[in-house]
């Protein structure tokens, strides 16, 4: 069977796709069904946080696996496995967060939170940012900030409403006491790797206790070490009420999971939420294996001293292309490099490819690199060393 006339007759065309099957991968390594090497630098989009292939992931779904996937019914009964996966997350969360629950995905998790917090509140209103991305659901496609996601699938979930990201004057504008939440990233991931200004989240924080509504943070694509600390909003003094998280809380394995502040706990009632797998154990074997790791390993070591090398390379490459590139910028492993372009940002993505480079393109100009956390200074100068040539051969 032909894997690319196969997929191309039968799944759905959602995505413009790459014409490469890739079949395995190993570390930052993957190889198509032909045996050509390739470099990952998008972690299968920021998920495979362990690199691909990983020894403590195939052991803990093997381990699992052999022991029981899916309870008798479910979320009903007690499970060893969701319990270690529970205390390992909790060891990790910000200290206002108590409660955690489990999703499927992003979304899922982002969907539950929006829901909670209007039935919680008793009040409608959701306030979310520009160039926002919150997931594909019909709630969270509603809760992006870009027309692009949401106005195809009119109407919209209704009560949302918009504010330009670390603009705090915007949101104390529009705020009232129909607001049940705001729900932010700390960094726009999908809107091109936009990093909140120093005290922006602290205001936002103090203007929803302020005013009686729920702070939710998108924790999904800068969770779990990616930006250099276990979550992004570490050591910021906020209060918050809401956390979602996913893609590299399983390193792969397709999971999410929320969690709640007491208070919140306290105002939902059995029913309120559910799901068939709601932390099933095959999934929180893999959560308590992978956050385990990248708790003993000091993963956000190796994420800031990967991330401040290749920073300095980008710095450099910037100051050497100025007619290219227009700004680097990020934080820990999670790096956007913005072309003048979109043409530009293009060419140079499709030659990353060609070359055996696999980067991801956001917002038409942006390229984003997001390799998995524990790659290796000598990985990361490989995958650099091939990007740095492209743009410097490209016209
Ligand atoms: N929130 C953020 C910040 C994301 O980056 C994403 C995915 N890119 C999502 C939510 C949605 O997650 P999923 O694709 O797992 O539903």
């Amino acid at each position: 069977m032909d894997t690319i006339s196969t997929e191309e007759k039968y799944f759905i065309p959602f995505f413009k796709k790459i014409p490469i099957s890739i079949e395995r991968g190993q570390g930052i390594y993957v190889w198509d069904e032909n045996g050509e090497k390739y470099i990952d630098f998008t972690s299968g989009w920021g998920v495979t946080c362990l690199g691909h292939a990983n020894p403590i992931i195939i052991n803990a779904i093997t381990e699992q696996s052999k022991k029981i996937i899916q309870n008798p019914s479910s979320g009903l009964t007690y499970s060893p496995a969701r319990a270690k996966a529970l205390s390992a997350i909790s060891e990790i969360l910000p200290g206002c967060l108590t409660r955690v629950f489990f999703s499927n995905s992003g979304a899922e998790a982002n969907d539950a939170v929006i829901k909670l917090a209007r039935k919680v509140t008793g009040r409608l209103n959701v306030i979310s940012t520009i160039n926002s991305f919150h997931g594909r659901t019909i709630s969270t496609a509603s809760a992006t900030g870009q027309a692009k996601h949401r106005d195809k699938f009119n109407p919209n979930m209704p009560n949302y409403r918009f504010v330009p990201f670390n603009d705090i004057g915007a949101l104390t504008k529009i705020m009232d006491e129909n607001t049940a939440a705001v729900i932010l990233e700390p960094i726009q991931g999908e809107g091109g790797v936009n990093i909140s200004f120093g005290e922006y989240l602290k205001q936002v924080s103090d203007l929803c206790e302020k005013n009686g509504s729920y702070l939710i943070i998108d924790e999904v694509q800068t969770g779990f070490c990616r930006t250099g600390s276990m979550f992004a909003i570490d050591g910021m003094d906020i209060k918050v009420d809401f956390m979602t998280m996913a893609k590299g809380i399983a390193g792969g394995f397709p999971i999410g999971a929320f969690a709640v502040s007491e208070e919140i706990a306290e105002k939902i009632e059995i029913g309120d939420h559910g799901g068939t797998y709601c932390g099933n154990p095959l999934g929180c074997a893999v959560v308590h294996a992978v956050v385990r790791h990248l708790i003993d390993s000091d993963m956000s070591s190796n994420v800031k001293t990967i991330g401040s090398y290749t920073m300095k390379r980008l710095e450099k490459l910037k100051r050497k292309h100025p007619e290219k590139i227009s700004d680097v910028r990020g934080k820990g492993l999670l790096i956007a490099i913005e072309f003048l372009e979109e043409k530009k940002a293009m060419e140079i993505y499709n030659g990353c490819i060609k070359n055996h480079l696999f980067v991801n393109i956001t917002q038409g100009k942006i390229i984003r690199l997001f390799p998995a956390l524990n790659i290796t200074e000598a990985e990361m100068a490989e995958g650099l060393a091939i990007f740095e040539k492209v743009i410097s051969d490209s016209n």
